[in-house]
C-alpha cells in the first residue's frame, strides 16, 4: 500500500485542467492508496466554507467520494486556503491537521508542514501570516458578506503577486536555520513540505545524523506527487 502526498494545486475555475487532473487522480490512483495527504494550497483562494463556488463544490464531492470509499484523506492549511474550516471537514470527511504535524511512515518519522512558516526571511509575510491565522481575525472576516470577502481576497492576492515579483528567490524560500531547528526539535528523519513550488529532495546535515527535506511541486503545468511505501519513496511528476 502506498501513501500519497500532494500540495499546491491552486485549484480554481479559471484553470480547469488542474481540476480535471485532480479529479482523475482522486478517482484513479488515490482509490488504492493507504492514505492521501494534501499539504496546503489545494485551492487558489478560500473565503469561507459557505462559498457556493461550483468548481469547489465539484472538488468537495470528489473528496467525499474518496473518503467514503475507505481512503483516509488529510488536509493541512496553506497560505491560500487557511480559511478552510469545520464545515468543509464535515462535508468532505477530510481530517484537518495542524501545521506542523508528525507522522510515522513505514518506520520513518516525517514532519509535515505547508512550508510558509519556514520562510522567515520574509518578515512582512510572517506578520501577515500571524494576523490571518488568528482565530479572532478569521471570525471577524466571516462576519463580512461573501462579496466583501471575495473582494478582499482578490485585493490581497494581487498585492501579494506584486510584492513577490519584487522579492528575491532566496527571501521567498525556506530559511535553512528554521529547517534545521524544526527537524532537531521534533527529532524526525524527514521534513516534507510544499509552498515554494521547488520540488526537490535535499540532504540535511545535522552533525550527529542526517535528515532529508522533501519539497512537493505545484500543479500549474503538471501534477506532482510523493509516493511512499514500505520500500521507500519517490517524488514524481504526473504529466497531463
Ligand atoms: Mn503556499
Amino acid at each position: 500500500m502506498t501513501t500519497l502526498f500532494i500540495s499546491d494545486l491552486h485549484l480554481e475555475a479559471g484553470r480547469p485542467e488542474i481540476g480535471m487532473q485532480f479529479l482523475a487522480f482522486l478517482e484513479g490512483e488515490a482509490r488504492s492508496a493507504e492514505a492521501l495527504y494534501i499539504l496546503g494550497d489545494l485551492f487558489e483562494v478560500w473565503v469561507g466554507d459557505d462559498d457556493p463556488n461550483e468548481h469547489y463544490a465539484e472538488m468537495k464531492l470528489a473528496l467525499r467520494s474518496l473518503v467514503d470509499s475507505g481512503v483516509p484523506v488529510y488536509f493541512m492549511h496553506g497560505n491560500r486556503d487557511f480559511m478552510i474550516g469545520a464545515d468543509f471537514a464535515a462535508e468532505t470527511g477530510v481530517k484537518i491537521l495542524p501545521d506542523p504535524h508528525v507522522i510515522e511512515l513505514y518506520g520513518t518519522s516525517v514532519l509535515l508542514s505547508h512550508g510558509d512558516a519556514m520562510c522567515t526571511d520574509d518578515l512582512e509575510y510572517q506578520q501577515l501570516r500571524l494576523m490571518t491565522r488568528n482565530p479572532q481575525w478569521q471570525a471577524m472576516m466571516l462576519t463580512k458578506s461573501l462579496e466583501e470577502r471575495i473582494a478582499f481576497a482578490a485585493a490581497a492576492s494581487s498585492k501579494s503577486q506584486n510584492r513577490n515579483a519584487s522579492l528575491s528567490a532566496e527571501i521567498m524560500d525556506v530559511n535553512q536555520n528554521e529547517v534545521e531547528k524544526l527537524i532537531a526539535e521534533h527529532g524526525v528523519d524527514v521534513l516534507l513540505h510544499g509552498h515554494t513550488h521547488r520540488p526537490a529532495v535535499h540532504d540535511i546535515d545535522l552533525g550527529e545524523r542526517a535528515a532529508q527535506r522533501i519539497v512537493l511541486g505545484d500543479w500549474y503545468e503538471q501534477g506532482s506527487v510523493l509516493r511512499w511505501n514500505e520500500s521507500g519513496y519517490s517524488l514524481d511528476v504526473m504529466p497531463r
